[in-house]
């Protein structure tokens, strides 16, 4: 069955009440495909209903993505439009909430030189610094949720004509975002209040240590003093609470930039930007990649790796039982959004300043004297498998099974 617009309803419902938690005189913005232009009309019509002021949609659409990558020459490619960079920050500091919908081909820029595509979204990621600290601080409202689209739907159901495919991820995303409850908000709450949980009880433990142990991996981890585990719904610096992803079923927090050693094995692919890396490791000394090999897109790996010296640390670990919804569905989404949240991840680069006490304050120098790392780029990628066991080290040296067989060892019933 094809979706319905009931169900559609539904999901814009959600992303606009649990996802950016929209309030009545707010500017929404959305980054939208135009393949979904049916769903992001709802969404737009139920944002004025809730008493949106005003709705901007940025339109994205692949083919036009590829062509532009296809035939503009390299000054155009490597250089992000100032127009574009002052509509993002003039919204952001008119307090807007921000909607992405992510819905991306994840093989769109296979035959794209990776530099070409490197040198796009460092020229992006230099160009948006004043606006990725409004969300990457919690200074506005965000949310990122995915539809399907033709080509993506595809790459996930390969056997399946276009229609298929759209309907069976339709059916994918409709549950793992719980809009297939009768009351998906209060499905939402439910589920945000276990990883309150798990997130209090990791806070409570205030490891000193992480040690990874899977098929190809063995990875210490430090964590830094004052370090916080977040997860499910975050609150925005005037005190709106909103859940930046949707799916998320992860309690996240920061690695120390510095204390990083060992090897780390992807369990899954990691779609960076258009392009695939696919079986990579990553081997680190005191925080820093020191050795790379991917099965595939190590190339890709090898631009992202020297994005900058911030690029080579990471700035993120979260923890995600392999027991998750996304992970049940058994789907490889090629989708960071839907992939991370199937499974504990790690991410390069830059780290999110609220995951460390007072760090939203800090100046950059701070941050780094406290382990929190720094870079343009915040790339997830995959770690986690039914073969993961985690350990916690306390401050004096005891240590404690976190997770088994990739799922929690603690008690996390909240009793
Ligand atoms: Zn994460
Ligand atoms: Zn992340």
């Amino acid at each position: 069955m094809m979706v319905t617009e009931q169900t559609m309803e539904k999901y814009a419902e959600l992303a606009l009440r649990t996802g950016v938690n929209l309030q009545k005189g707010q500017a929404l913005m959305i980054n939208a495909p135009i393949e979904g232009a049916d769903f992001t009309k709802i969404v737009v019509r139920k944002a004025y209903e809730h008493g949106a002021k005003d709705v901007h949609i940025n339109w994205v659409d692949d083919e036009l993505t590829l062509l532009h990558y296809e035939n503009a020459p390299d000054e155009v490619i490597a250089t992000y439009p100032e127009w574009k960079v002052k509509l993002h920050n003039m919204y952001a500091e008119d307090g807007a909430a921000v909607l992405s919908i992510r819905s991306t081909n994840p093989d769109l820029l296979k035959d794209i030189d990776p530099s070409r595509v490197a040198k796009a979204n460092k020229a992006a990621a230099e160009a948006m610094t004043t606006f990725r600290k409004y969300t990457m601080n919690d200074k506005i409202t965000w949310s990122i949720i995915s539809i399907p689209t033709g080509d993506w739907a595809q790459k996930i159901f390969p056997g399946k004509s276009k229609e298929d495919a759209i309907e069976a991820l339709w059916d994918a995303i409709v549950k793992i975002v719980r809009v297939d409850q009768d009351d998906p908000v209060a499905a939402w709450d439910k589920h945000n209040e276990g990883l309150r949980i798990a997130r209090e009880v990791l806070n409570e433990k205030n490891y000193k240590k992480l040690i990874f142990k899977a098929p190809g991996t063995n990875l210490e981890m430090e964590l830094p003093e004052g370090h916080i585990w977040k997860g499910g719904s975050a609150e925005s610096e005037k005190g709106i609470v909103f859940n930046p992803n949707m799916p998320t079923e992860e309690v996240f927090s920061v690695p120390h930039k510095y204390g990083v050693n060992g090897t780390v094995a992807s369990t899954k692919p990691l779609n960076y930007g258009g392009s695939l890396i696919d079986h990579f490791s990553l081997t680190f000394k005191d925080g820093k990649v020191v050795d790379f090999k991917a099965e595939e897109g190590e190339d890709t790996l090898k631009h992202l790796l020297e994005t900058d010296e911030g690029a080579t640390r990471l700035g993120e670990v979260a923890l995600v039982p392999h027991e998750s919804p996304v992970s049940q569905s058994g789907l490889i989404f090629y989708n960071t959004l839907f992939d991370e949240n199937a499974s504990c991840h790690i991410a390069l680069g830059k780290a999110y300043p609220t995951n460390l006490e007072g760090g939203s304050a800090m100046s950059n120098e701070e941050l780094d004297q406290h382990g929190v790392n720094d870079s343009l780029t915040h790339v997830d990628f995959m770690i986690g498998s039914e073969k993961l066991d985690i350990d916690g080290v306390h401050a004096d040296g005891t240590t404690e099974p976190v997770f088994r067989n990739g799922t929690w060892a603690l008690d996390m019933s909240g009793k």
